[in-house]
C-alpha cells in the first residue's frame, strides 16, 4: 500500500501547485502591466524566448513563444491546451479583435500588450493546433505591412496598463475618430462608455447606439470629405465638427458606404477634447 501513499502525496501534490499556478496569475485591471516601448520589449522577449499571456477580463492564463516580427511579437500558443485556453478568450470564436493582454516574463515581468485572436502566417510549433501565428502589439508597434501604428492596439496596450483615462486625454478628434472605428468594428461596449465618459452627451442617445451597436458585423474609416480632408481644429477652437464616410456592414447584410457626423468639445484650450455625439445616416 506504500505505493498508493507515495501516489496520493504526489497527486496532492500536483494539484496544489496547479492551483498556486492558477491563482498567482488570477490578476484584474487593478493590477496593471507596465506600459513600455516596443524598443525596450523587444530585447525583453527575444525571438524564441517564451511567456505567459494574461488577458485579465477573463482571468484566463496562456503560454506562448515568440518566433518572429520585428516592429511587434509574432507569437504562437506553445501546446494545444494554450490554443484551447486562448480560442476559449475569444468565446471560441477566431477573431482579429483588439484585447488589452498582461505579458508576464520568466522573471516576472508584467508588462501591457495587446493581442489579436486570428491565426495567419507562418507556422512553427508542431501539434499545438494552431495554423499559423498572432501578433501581440506594445507601447509604439507597428503593423506588419503598412508600418502603421494601429490604434485599436495602442488603446489596449494603455488599458492593459491602467492608463486609458490619460491616453484618450492626449488623443486628437482625428485619433479618437480613428478609435471610434475601432470600437464598431469590434462592438466594443467598453471602448465606446469610456469615450463618452465626461462629455455633455445624451444618455438616452448613448443606450440607443450600444443598442445599434450589436447590429453591426465590421466597419471601416473610408474617407473623411475632400474639402475638409486637411482641416483640424484651430488652437483656441471649443467645438469641432467632422464629415467621414465610414463602411458598416451590419449582421445579414453587405458591407454599405455611411456618411457620419462626429461633434466633439472641450471646456478651454488646454482641457482634452471629448466627443458629445456622432450620427450615422
Ligand atoms: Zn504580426
Amino acid at each position: 500500500m506504500r505505493w498508493l501513499k507515495t501516489w496520493i502525496a504526489l497527486m496532492l501534490t500536483v494539484c496544489f501547485s496547479l492551483q498556486m499556478n492558477t491563482s498567482s496569475y488570477a490578476v484584474t485591471m487593478d493590477m496593471p502591466g507596465e506600459l513600455l516601448p516596443w524598443s525596450e520589449v523587444q530585447y525583453i522577449i527575444p525571438r524564441y524566448s517564451k511567456f505567459q499571456v494574461v488577458e485579465p477580463e477573463s482571468g484566463l492564463v496562456f503560454s506562448v513563444q515568440r518566433r518572429a516580427g520585428s516592429s511587434h511579437a509574432d507569437v504562437q500558443p506553445l501546446t494545444k491546451n494554450d490554443t484551447e485556453i486562448m480560442k476559449q478568450i475569444y468565446e471560441g470564436k477566431w477573431s482579429w479583435e483588439r484585447r488589452a493582454v498582461i505579458v508576464v516574463t520568466e522573471d516576472n515581468r508584467r508588462i501591457a500588450g495587446s493581442m489579436h485572436g486570428m491565426p495567419h502566417g507562418g507556422d512553427g510549433i508542431p501539434g499545438n493546433a494552431f495554423k499559423g501565428h498572432f501578433c501581440i502589439h506594445f507601447l509604439g508597434s507597428t503593423t506588419h505591412k503598412s508600418g502603421h501604428v494601429d490604434p485599436g492596439h495602442q488603446w489596449m496596450v494603455h488599458k492593459a496598463a491602467g492608463q486609458i483615462e490619460s491616453y484618450l486625454n492626449a488623443l486628437t478628434p482625428e485619433d479618437q475618430i480613428a478609435a471610434w472605428i475601432v470600437a464598431l468594428n469590434q462592438q466594443d461596449e467598453s471602448m465606446i462608455r469610456q469615450m463618452y465618459k465626461g462629455s455633455q452627451h445624451n444618455p438616452d442617445e448613448l443606450e440607443k447606439l450600444l443598442a445599434d451597436l450589436k447590429t453591426i458585423d465590421a466597419a471601416r474609416l473610408l474617407e473623411t470629405r475632400k474639402k475638409e480632408k486637411e482641416s483640424t481644429p484651430s488652437q483656441e477652437a471649443l467645438t469641432y465638427e467632422k464629415h467621414s464616410v465610414i463602411a458598416v456592414q451590419r449582421k445579414n447584410d453587405k458591407m454599405r458606404n455611411k456618411s457620419c457626423l462626429f461633434r466633439f468639445a472641450r471646456d478651454s484650450a488646454s482641457q482634452p477634447w471629448r466627443l458629445e455625439s456622432f450620427e450615422i445616416h
